[in-house]
């Protein structure tokens, strides 16, 4: 793994968010995306070379709004830039990693992500993410 992507951060009102982001970090987030297949809308933000994730869920069966019913707004995952997505995949596999989605599905920013199961790595949900060539 290259180095931290991003850190995904739940939030119920992404508006409020971002205004709270903005305060906190003195800028405005960059921008916004639905990713409709998962249920969310995100908007980043650019700390120095690092960027933090903010998900609302854009309805109830989103990964994103269970996990707020379970734990409240905070921290969701953190992600991992990786360059060969596949053979990282399979690597984890057989350090005995529990994969949740082998095959990688197409994130927001333009990413392919995999994620690990939270519960083979100590709680915390891991992603992988793999930038896709020819914007
Ligand atoms: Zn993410």
């Amino acid at each position: 793994m290259k180095k931290i992507e991003h850190i995904g951060i739940a939030v119920k009102d992404l508006e409020k968010s971002n205004a709270l982001f903005k305060q906190l970090l003195g800028k405005s987030h960059y921008k916004t995306e639905e990713v409709i297949s998962e249920g969310v809308k995100t908007s980043f933000f650019k700390s120095g070379p690092n960027k933090i994730e903010l998900l609302e869920a854009t309805d109830s069966e989103s990964p994103i709004a269970k996990f707020i019913e379970k734990k409240g707004e905070g921290i969701h995952h953190i992600a991992f830039a990786v360059d060969d997505i596949l053979a990282e995949v399979k690597r984890l596999e057989k350090e005995g990693f529990t994969i949740l989605n082998s095959t990688p599905k197409k994130g927001a920013d333009n990413k392919l992500v995999v994620f690990l199961h939270p519960k083979s790595t100590n709680g915390v949900l891991i992603e992988l993410c793999q930038e896709v060539e020819g914007k």
